[in-house]
């Protein structure tokens, strides 16, 4: 728990959020300004701030994010594909420095994204 970090007040039920899975490691969120019909967050309950930070022995936290997201794709219907987004830095659009992955899907998307 990271005073002052919006994630970790919603791992902690300060702030509320749509929660579409759970676990021990792991929580996934509806985003509240979502970019897609499905736009959900897959969080690590750990406070790690970006990719950046990541040290070794996260990397079966991180393995499992992963398989999660494809869970809650299936979850959510995502037959025709999604799309996993990590944003590492200002630079590339991070406004929350609480590591999470979006899975967007439910419409197109184009490449290269913007
Ligand atoms: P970033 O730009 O850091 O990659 O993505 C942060 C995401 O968090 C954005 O898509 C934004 O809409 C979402 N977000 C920010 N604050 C909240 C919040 O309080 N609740 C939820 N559910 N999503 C949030
Ligand atoms: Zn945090």
């Amino acid at each position: 728990m990271e005073s002052g970090c919006i994630f970790c007040k919603i791992i902690a039920g300060e702030i509320p959020a749509e929660k579409v899975y759970e676990d021990d490691e792991i929580l996934a969120f509806r985003d509240i300004q979502p970019a897609a019909p499905t736009h959900v967050l897959l969080i690590p309950k750990a406070h790690i701030p970006t990719v950046d930070d990541l040290e070794a022995g996260q990397d079966e936290l991180i393995g499992r994010i992963l398989r999660t997201a494809a869970v809650v794709a299936r979850q959510e219907g995502l037959e025709a594909g999604y799309r996993l987004v990590t944003n590492c830095g200002r630079g590339a659009g991070q406004e929350v420095f609480h590591l999470h992955v979006h899975l967007l899907g439910g419409r197109p998307f184009g490449w290269p994204p913007g």
